[in-house]
C-alpha cells in the first residue's frame, strides 16, 4: 500500500524530493495543493509537471480515506463515514456551535475525530468499545479525517475534539503525529488550543502529554466520581483509579495553563446521585476543571438510558452551588447515531465485518 501525502511531514517530503533529484520548491507547492487547495486527485495539481504527476502517483496515494456515506440531522451536524484501505470504517462528526455558549449567529464548527479502528478500553456505555479493537489509525487516517471533513462540506473547521471512536491516548505516537500535520504552518494551519484531546484516564500518557510543548486541552471521561461507580462502567478505572489519575491531572495542571476538562455522561440510576454531583464538585474545584455534563445517547444494544431533565439539572445545580462551572449540553446529533461508533458500527455489521454486539 503506498503511503498517502496526507500522512507526510513536510520535512520528508522535502526529503523525498531531495532524494528523488527533483527541485526543492516542489515540496512546498504539492503542500499547498493538498492542505490549502484541498484538490482531491494528484492529476488536479496542474503547476506540476506532467512527468512529476506520475512518478508522484508510482510513490503516493492523495488520501487514505474513501467517503463512503454523509448523514445529516436537523441541526446541521453532519457524520461521515470513510472506507480504510483495509475494508474497515471510521466515522467524524461535523457539530455546529452550540448557540447557548457562542451565541445565535455563530457559525464556528467542531469536528469530532476518531483515533482507532474499535477500542480496546471497553466503556460499557459505548458502542466504539461493544466490538473490541480491531488497529490503531495513522497520521494519515487521523489528519485526513479534518481535510475530508472541510473537502465535504466546503466549510472551515474551527476545532477538534479527539472524542470519536478509539482511545487517542493508547495511539499517542501515529496522535502526535497527526497532531503535527493538523497545527503546522505549511499543512492545516489549525491552533493547537483549539484541538482537545479526550482520555478516558491512561496516567502514563496524561504525563507524557503533559510534557508536549504545544498547548493542546485535555477533558477526561470520568463518568464516575469514586472508584466504586467509575468501574462499574469503566473498565480502565481498575488499572488505574481515580486517586491516581487525579494525581496525573495535578501534574497536568503543573505544566499547563489551560483549564481541564470533565466529561460525565449522566446515566439513569448508575452514576446520577446527587451524591456523586457532590464528590465530582469537590474534584472539579481542587482541579480548577470544567465540568461538561451530557445526558447519556442511546445506543443500540445496550441496556442505559438517559435521566429525566428535571434530574439532570438537578446534578448541574449541585456543581454550579459549589461555584463549579457546569455546562449541561443537549447533545447535537442525536438523531443520527452520534454516540460515537455507531454509524461505523452499523456498517460493519451490515457488510458482516464484524457481528453484532451482543447485550451486556
Ligand atoms: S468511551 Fe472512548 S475509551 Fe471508552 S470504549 Fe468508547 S472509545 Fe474507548
Amino acid at each position: 500500500m503506498l503511503p498517502a501525502l496526507t500522512g507526510i511531514s513536510p520535512e520528508k517530503l522535502a526529503a523525498w524530493f531531495k532524494e528523488s533529484g527533483e527541485p526543492a520548491f516542489r515540496a512546498d507547492q504539492i503542500l499547498e495543493w493538498v492542505w490549502k487547495k484541498k484538490v482531491t486527485s494528484i492529476d488536479a495539481m496542474t503547476n506540476l509537471p506532467a512527468a512529476l504527476r506520475e512518478k508522484l502517483k508510482e510513490s503516493f496515494r492523495l488520501s487514505a480515506l474513501e467517503h463512503s456515506t454523509t448523514q445529516g440531522s436537523a441541526d446541521t451536524t453532519r457524520k461521515f463515514l470513510f472506507r480504510l484501505h483495509d475494508g474497515r470504517y471510521v466515522e467524524s462528526v461535523l457539530i455546529p456551535a452550540n448557540p447557548a455558549l457562542y451565541g445565535e449567529k455563530s457559525d464556528r464548527r467542531t469536528l469530532c475525530v476518531s483515533s482507532q479502528v474499535g477500542c480496546a478500553y471497553g466503556c460499557k456505555f459505548c458502542a466504539s468499545g461493544l466490538a473490541g479493537f480491531t488497529r490503531n489509525l495513522d497520521a494519515a487516517e487521523i489528519a485526513g479525517q479534518v481535510l475530508a471533513a472541510e473537502q465535504l462540506s466546503g466549510e472551515r473547521v474551527d476545532s477538534l475534539v479527539f472524542m470519536g471512536m478509539g482511545e487517542p491516548l493508547a495511539n499517542l505516537e501515529h496522535l502526535l503525529a497527526a497532531i503535527a500535520l493538523i497545527t503546522g504552518p505549511k499543512t492545516l494551519h489549525l491552533g493547537a488550543r483549539h484541538l482537545t484531546i479526550s482520555t478516558s484516564g491512561l496516567v502514563p500518557q496524561i504525563k507524557q502529554l503533559a510534557e508536549h510543548p504545544q498547548q493542546i486541552r485535555l477533558a477526561i471521561s470520568l463518568h464516575g466520581a469514586t472508584d466504586e461507580v467509575r468501574q462499574q462502567i469503566m473498565p480502565v478505572n481498575k488499572k488505574w483509579p481515580v486517586a491516581e489519575l487525579f494525581e496525573s491531572l495535578n501534574y497536568w495542571n503543573s505544566k499547563k495553563t489551560q483549564k481541564l476538562t470533565l466529561e460525565y455522561i449522566l446515566i439513569n440510576g448508575i452514576n446520577d446521585s446527587l451524591e456523586q454531583a457532590a464528590i465530582l464538585s469537590r474534584h472539579a474545584r481542587r482541579l480548577g476543571a470544567k465540568v461538561n455534563l451530557i445526558p447519556y445517547n442511546t445506543v443500540e444494544g445496550l441496556e442505559w438510558k438517559r435521566p429525566p431533565n428535571a434530574h439532570c439539572r438537578a446534578f448541574q445545580e449541585v456543581l454550579k452551588q459549589a461555584g463549579v462551572t457546569a455546562n449541561l449540553r443537549l447533545e447535537k446529533g442525536h438523531d443520527i447515531d452520534a454516540a460515537c461508533g455507531q454509524l461505523r458500527l452499523k456498517q460493519e455489521t451490515s457488510e458482516g465485518i464484524i457481528p453484532a454486539p451482543a447485550k451486556r
